[in-house]
């Protein structure tokens, strides 16, 4: 290799807002043939709202949002912000701010965040739950079939849907959306254009992934991808030969972005994103994803 073409190109890059780590993610990303792409934070904004409340078995509205909001408050995900945010709005149009100043949630003991799955904590001595399916599932918390297709409709709608469940039964369907990048469906024909394959990952329901798969036009879609399967999905498609470019935020895909041959990361993402990955996107626009991979295909091709 030419020492100097490489230098050259990680010029180049600088000027396109990608950062290159070392020389060595030029020459892997020249020859990769697949991206797969983290779907919340990456391909849509990550910055959801709350959409819709739906009390189930004899809570109010404001119940569900007090009590769902008091177990996100310790939450960093995505929906944990978007809950939190409508239950203050929500209790303060009620009571107004409390004499210091705040409205208050009830606190929350022993928050844990359950990664891929929600959330829980103890609230007023009661054990609440707030995540999807297949969390309830396991804690074997029974949705009734009223309430599951409150679930299907919100995710037929494109929408991400979780469940609230208080000391063991449902409370809640909590409706949230998300929006699409206006830079990611530019992005996506662009990297097929390159001819390479495209594949959504992501945690969230096989419904919602599906419709924004069609919306972007993603040749595969692979959904309800706890975090730690991720980074197998991605060794999976290595088996079978490809060399895989892992496009995330770090929010529960940093092995995944590790893991791949080429690990590019979003800005707007964590730190821990920034570590785990060969690349970093400063560009807010998508199409930074094929500029980086014409890049270094053209620098390849002016070193062989
Ligand atoms: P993605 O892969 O799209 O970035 P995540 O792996 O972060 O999605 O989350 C997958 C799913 O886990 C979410 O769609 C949601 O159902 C559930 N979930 C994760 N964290 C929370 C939380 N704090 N509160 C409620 N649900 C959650
Ligand atoms: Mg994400």
């Amino acid at each position: 290799a030419t020492p100097t073409a490489l230098m050259v190109g990680v010029g180049r890059a600088g000027q396109l807002g990608i950062v290159i780590k070392g020389p060595s993610a030029l020459e892997s990303s020249g020859v990769i043939d697949t991206v797969v792409l983290d779907k919340t934070g990456t391909l849509t904004t990550g910055a959801m709202s709350l959409v819709g409340v739906h009390p189930v078995g004899g809570a109010d509205r404001d119940e569900v949002l007090r009590l769902a909001g008091a177990v996100e408050q310790h939450s960093e995900h995505p929906i944990g912000r978007a809950v939190v945010a409508a239950a203050l709005e929500a209790l303060g149009r009620d009571t107004g701010p409390t004499p210091g100043g705040a409205v208050a949630l009830p606190a929350a003991e022993g928050f844990t965040a359950l990664s891929g799955l929600g959330a829980e904590a103890v609230v007023e001595g009661r054990r609440a739950l707030v995540g999807n399916r297949a969390l309830l599932a396991e804690r074997g918390v029974t949705v009734d079939p009223a309430t599951a297709s409150r679930l299907d409709q919100a995710e037929a709608a494109g929408r991400t849907a979780v469940l609230l469940a208080v000391d063991g039964a449902a409370a809640g369907v909590l409706e949230l959306a998300d929006t699409v990048k206006p830079s990611a469906p530019e992005a996506v024909a662009r990297l097929r254009a390159l001819g390479l394959r495209t594949v959504l990952l992501t945690g969230d329901s096989r419904r919602v992934a599906e419709q924004v798969g069609r919306e972007l036009g993603t040749d595969e879609v692979v959904a309800e991808v706890l975090p730690a399967d991720k980074a197998a999905h991605v060794e999976r498609l290595q088996a079978q030969g490809r060399r895989v470019a892992m496009v995330g935020d770090g929010i529960n895909d940093a092995a995944a972005l590790a893991t791949a041959d080429l690990g590019m990361a979003v800005v707007s993402g964590t730190d821990l994103a920034m570590k785990s990955a060969d690349m970093i996107l400063v560009r807010s626009h998508l199409g930074v994803v094929a500029d980086a991979v014409s890049l270094s295909r053209r620098t390849l091709a002016t070193i062989r």
